[in-house]
């Protein structure tokens, strides 16, 4: 049932009703590339590219600024792991220089790409749940 049926008002002549949201858990929304307010509308409009607004909520995501966040955080944890498997791999096993870079390379490409995105929704979503901002003088 539609709510223009319960009230009888078309919806444009109806006081509007600030609808609140319970918060979400910013690692649900954020990796999932959902809106951090409700949970549902589309984060992302392209690869990394976020939308201009949540098409559910109606959430305006110009707040948004993960910066250089994102890439920080593959480059660390990514080159932590291939470094590592590289040193591993040379140590037990001393294989082919063209082989690693055949293993690593791929793998390194691989990581970046499938990490980077779900962690820029979660510190779009971390953003939203801190409600972090740069700092602003206010006016006395
Ligand atoms: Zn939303």
């Amino acid at each position: 049932m539609s709510d223009n049926a319960t009230s009888g008002q078309p919806a444009a002549t109806r006081p509007a009703r600030k609808r609140t949201y319970p918060p979400l858990p910013a690692a649900s929304t954020g990796p999932a590339g959902r809106c951090p307010r409700c949970g549902e509308g589309r984060l992302f409009d392209g690869f990394l590219q976020t939308a201009d607004s949540c098409k559910v909520c109606g959430l305006d995501f110009k707040f948004i600024d993960s910066g250089d966040g994102p890439a920080v955080f593959v480059i660390l944890i990514v080159g932590f792991l291939v470094v590592g498997l590289a040193l591993l791999m040379e140590v037990l096993w001393q294989p082919p220089l063209w082989l690693q870079m055949l293993i690593l390379g791929p793998l390194t490409i691989g990581l970046s790409l499938g990490m980077i995105r779900p962690l820029k929704g979660w510190l779009i979503a971390r953003q939203y749940e801190m409600k972090a901002a740069e700092g602003r003088v206010e006016e006395a």
